[in-house]
Order: structure tokens, then C-alpha cells, then sequence
């Protein structure tokens, strides 16, 4: 059974996609997805040599070797374009190292129709990269999970533009104000005050922590 962030990541994949899970750790992801049918191929990628032979144990133990290739390589050198992959994976990283895998590989791109991205901070920066590469998201989802909350984000090919709010607290997000993307910005909110708080009363940063304040304020109205 997936973890519940996990489980999320999965749903979002589109039935029958050529899969490659960049950073696959156990490869739990695409040993799930061929298990269940929704897929019948995927690349397991890896970069560091321990969690790419669990992957490569688990893999063969389940029997889907022929399914589901785990490699060992560093970000989207994982595929080849002969590879046919379809939809790419890359989740439970900060966002700002998914952004540079992104970059690195990012003429290797065209052929995907799908990325779904979980980043653990950073949205932000991710989102823009995503609009400045011709990516338009195509959907989002907040979930809660041992305490933790973790956002996911679907894009595609397309061009949109998206304003600072939308940026970092993400469109779709921004707009369904959740019970879990409440708590987020709120409990962002009560991190500001405790800053707010220890700020002797004329610091030249108190107005930057207000403006803050007011724009999770504004968002979470
Ligand atoms: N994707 C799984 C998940 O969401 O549960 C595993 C997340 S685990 C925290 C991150 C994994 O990404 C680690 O196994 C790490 O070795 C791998 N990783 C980090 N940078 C990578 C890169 N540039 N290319 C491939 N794998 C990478």
C-alpha cells in the first residue's frame, strides 16, 4: 500500500503513459502502477547506487522486470527519447532541485505530454519555471499526511500567464481554499506573528512581514 502523498501522485498519472519516476527510491510508484493495470512500462530512476539496488531487488522480487527498467542515472538522462516516455514523475524532492532536473533535461521534454511534480518547498520557484518553459498546470492538489503537508502539481505543454498570487500559492490551490491549504497559510500566518513579536517595534523589517501577512490575509479571505 502507498503512502497517502504517494497514493495522490499515483491517481494523477494518466491510465496507459510511459512512465519514468525520476529519483524512484524503492520504486513503490511504478511497482504499484503496473500492479494495478494503469500502466504496463516504466523507468526507475535513480541516482545514488543503494536505493537504485533496493529498486532493482524490489523490482525483480514482484517479477516485473520486463514492465519496469530501473537505471541508474541523474535526473532526465534516465530516458532516451526511443524510450517513448510519456509522463514523468518526480516527487519527494524540494522544489528547487526538481526545477534544476527540469533544466537540466529540459530539451528532452517535447515528447512528454505529462509532468506531475511533488515538490516538498520551494512551490513557488517551480511554478515558474514550469511558465517560463511553456508549461501550463493543469491541475493541483493539497494533502495532509503525518503531520506534513505536500502539494502536487500537474502541467503540461501550453502557454499561460500567472500572476505573483498564483504563483506561489499555486492557481487551482489559491482558488479551492481547502481545509489543508488553510492550515498551511495559516500556520505560515502564525510563524509571521512569532516574527512580528520578537521584531523590536521601528525594525526595517517589520513592514516587509506585514505585507506578507496581509497578502496570505487577503489570499486566505
Ligand atoms: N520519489 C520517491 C517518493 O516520492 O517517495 C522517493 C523520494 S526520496 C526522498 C528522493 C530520491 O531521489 C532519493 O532516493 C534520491 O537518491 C533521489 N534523487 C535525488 N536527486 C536525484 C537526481 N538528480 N536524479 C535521480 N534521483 C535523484
Amino acid at each position: 500500500k502507498l503512502s497517502k502523498r504517494l497514493q495522490a501522485v499515483a491517481d494523477l498519472v494518466k491510465s496507459d503513459s510511459r512512465l519514468l519516476d525520476v529519483g524512484s527510491d524503492h520504486a513503490y510508484l511504478p511497482t504499484y502502477l503496473v500492479q494495478q493495470e494503469k500502466i504496463d512500462f516504466a523507468i526507475a530512476g535513480e541516482v545514488v547506487k543503494g536505493p537504485y539496488q533496493i529498486a532493482k531487488n524490489h523490482v525483480a522480487e514482484q517479477n516485473l522486470q520486463d514492465k519496469i527498467e530501473v537505471r541508474l542515472a541523474n535526473g532526465l538522462a534516465a530516458f532516451e527519447e526511443g524510450d517513448n516516455i510519456s509522463s514523468i514523475v518526480i516527487a519527494g524532492m524540494g522544489g528547487l532541485l526538481i526545477s534544476e532536473i527540469l533544466e537540466a533535461g529540459k530539451e528532452k521534454l517535447s515528447q512528454v505530454e505529462q509532468l506531475i511534480l511533488q515538490p516538498n518547498n520551494h512551490e513557488e520557484s517551480l511554478r515558474s519555471w514550469l511558465v517560463a518553459h511553456d508549461f501550463v498546470i493543469s491541475s493541483e492538489k493539497i494533502l495532509l499526511e503525518a503531520g506534513k503537508i505536500y502539494e502536487i502539481i500537474v502541467a503540461e505543454h501550453g502557454t499561460s500567464e500567472l500572476n505573483e498570487t498564483e504563483l506561489e500559492f499555486g492557481p487551482y490551490l489559491s482558488q479551492e481554499k481547502s481545509e489543508v491549504f488553510r492550515k498551511k497559510w495559516n500556520k505560515e500566518l502564525s510563524t509571521l506573528n512569532k516574527i512580528l513579536d520578537r521584531l523590536p517595534e521601528k525594525h526595517e523589517k517589520r513592514a516587509e512581514v506585514q505585507a506578507k501577512k496581509e497578502k496570505i490575509e487577503g489570499v486566505l479571505q
